[in-house]
């Protein structure tokens, strides 16, 4: 049985020709750069998130870093963030010449965990008060981070909130949809988020009207009156037409896309839970299914056991942000993030779309459970 770990083909299968139209619409028309489709697709996000504004733009990481550019984050600046994430959630913090510092994960979710928060959030106020000028939350797996405890710490020690969203699209916490839980929220379209494109993309969510146009301008290399006045720094950030044209269409079939997966994810609970660690999500909030991720201390024996029937199984992630190479100068230690280091070493995402089949479920959690039948024997 061949078992993909995403299986982007059925998806494209599914819209192949509609896909095709809106490409062809694009080449016919040829405006490859800020095409209609662009436009059209920001207008059609903004009703999605129930949000302002969208500014579609070149991927997620600079969706991350054009949202710190607007927010006048640099040098100085102290900016917090969790170890367990992509390295695009902290790397871009260096990037614009911030401090990263990290706070430990909620062993249930995954996500920032607000008491420890709270606490280096103190620390931090008393060693060098005012310089924590914005908080990454990031929604893990697609299951959005606490966001009511964060908005109370950043009334209580003033800084931003930036939404990570980037595995999260199509998630809600609090009846409120991802991209619009916070005051910034960014997302990526990757070709394996919930909602990705044939290529590089992302989009930044907002409701001020300043932040706005800070952002647009920021996208194309701080534009200001016209194209050759620049008024600020910024970069080439901007989403091509044709990755808007595909998205047009995947955002079509994405409610219907999240029922499935959602689907999915009920049968491997049902079916996984008494076995191994399947994945909490609280009842204040949806997951968008980004990953299915269980955590077992037989992750080995597991991952080995799926290989030999060539079942896909793949670590998100095998080391936290605190112990790579990329952040050395700040000086953490083994240790410093215990629950992030222990979910690294005992996470294992499966394979998971929303076109994964029963029967291929059904053999996935057969071959799973055989290593615990052989144990007991
Ligand atoms: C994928 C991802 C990003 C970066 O998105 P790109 O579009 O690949 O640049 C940032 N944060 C998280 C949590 C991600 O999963």
């Amino acid at each position: 049985m061949k078992i993909n770990f995403n299986d982007l083909k059925s998806q494209q299968d599914k819209i192949r020709q509609d896909i095709n139209q809106r490409m062809q619409t694009v080449l016919q028309h040829g405006k490859y750069i800020m095409g209609p489709e662009v436009y059209e697709l920001e207008e059609k996000l903004e009703e999605y998130t129930d949000r302002k504004h969208c500014i579609t733009c070149s991927s997620g990481t600079d969706a991350l870093l054009m949202s710190l550019m607007a927010l006048n984050i640099g040098p100085g600046d102290r900016v917090i963030t969790s170890p367990f994430t992509f390295i695009a959630t902290a790397e871009v913090i260096q990037l614009v010449g911030a401090r990263p510092h990290f706070v430990d994960i909620d062993a249930d979710t995954y996500n920032l965990d607000p008491a420890k928060l709270n606490m280096l959030l103190d620390q931090l106020e008393k060693e060098d008060p005012g310089s924590v000028k914005a908080v990454i939350a990031v929604n893990i797996f697609g299951q959005p981070a606490d966001y009511q405890k964060l908005e109370e710490l950043s009334q209580t020690y003033n800084f931003t909130i930036i939404e990570d969203a980037a595995q999260s699209f199509g998630a809600t916490y609090h009846q409120k949809t991802s991209c619009n839980l916070t005051s910034v929220g960014v997302t990526s379209f990757f070709p394996s988020k919930p909602l990705g494109c044939y290529g590089d993309g992302g989009a930044i969510f907002c409701d001020d009207d300043e932040m706005a146009e800070i952002l647009k301008s920021i996208r194309v290399h701080g534009r200001g009156e016209n194209k050759y006045d620049n008024v600020r720094t910024g970069l080439n950030g901007r989403l091509n037409t044709l990755q808007a044209a595909v998205l047009l269409e995947k955002i079509r079939i994405f409610d219907q896309e999240l029922e499935q997966r959602n689907q999915v994810a009920a049968y491997y609970h049902q079916h996984l839970n008494d076995l191994v660690e399947t994945p909490n999500i609280k009842p204040d909030r949806t997951s968008a299914w980004a990953q299915y991720a269980i955590r077992s201390s037989d992750r080995s024996l597991i991952k080995q056991a799926l290989a030999r029937h060539q079942i896909p199984a793949n670590i998100y992630y095998p080391k936290p942000l605190h112990l790579q190479g990329a952040f050395e100068q700040l000086n953490y230690q083994k240790g410093d993030f215990p629950v992030s280091e222990d979910t690294s070493q005992t996470i294992l995402s499966l394979p998971f779309s929303p076109y994964l089949e029963k029967a291929q479920q059904d053999f996935i959690i057969e071959k799973l459970a055989e290593v615990y039948q052989a144990k007991v024997v």
